[in-house]
């Protein structure tokens, strides 16, 4: 099984993540794009117990930004690095976090209804309203 690493900025926190991605996408959400300060993120969905954080625990921030997902961040560079889903045992990783590409890349569009007006989707995927179909 391959391990993938990834970093905030500062590299403060690092974290491990198995690849072995359930579903991965573009997330056009306004949190998202708030959170990123881009046109929103790409983000792989995984089971937790794949996930741990390798170092620089003390310095990880939480933020409850609904009721499904904690933002984590890192609360010297700021970086977003993942959002953990407890309701379904899920860590959502935002791919740019990761030091080299997963295997799943980026499946579709999500929460394509609240995507911002500047920003122009170019290429094939799907797009969802929102959430795509489980
Ligand atoms: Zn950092
Ligand atoms: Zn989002």
């Amino acid at each position: 099984m391959t391990t993938l690493i990834g970093s905030c900025v500062c590299s403060e926190i690092t974290f491990s993540v198995e690849d072995q991605f359930a579903y991965a996408g573009y997330c056009h959400c306004s949190l998202c794009r708030k959170s990123s300060g881009a046109s929103g993120t790409a983000i792989g969905g995984i089971l937790s117990k794949y996930f741990k954080i390798t170092k620089g625990q003390q310095h990880l921030k939480r933020y409850h930004r609904s009721a499904d997902t904690v933002s984590c961040f890192c609360g010297l560079c700021g970086s977003t690095l993942f959002g953990e889903k407890p309701s379904i045992n899920r860590v959502h990783i935002r791919y740019g976090a990761l030091n080299a590409s997963p295997s799943l890349l980026p499946q579709a569009h999500m929460h394509v209804a609240s995507k911002a007006d500047w920003y122009e989707i170019t290429d094939l995927l799907p797009q969802f309203e929102a959430f795509p179909p489980q």
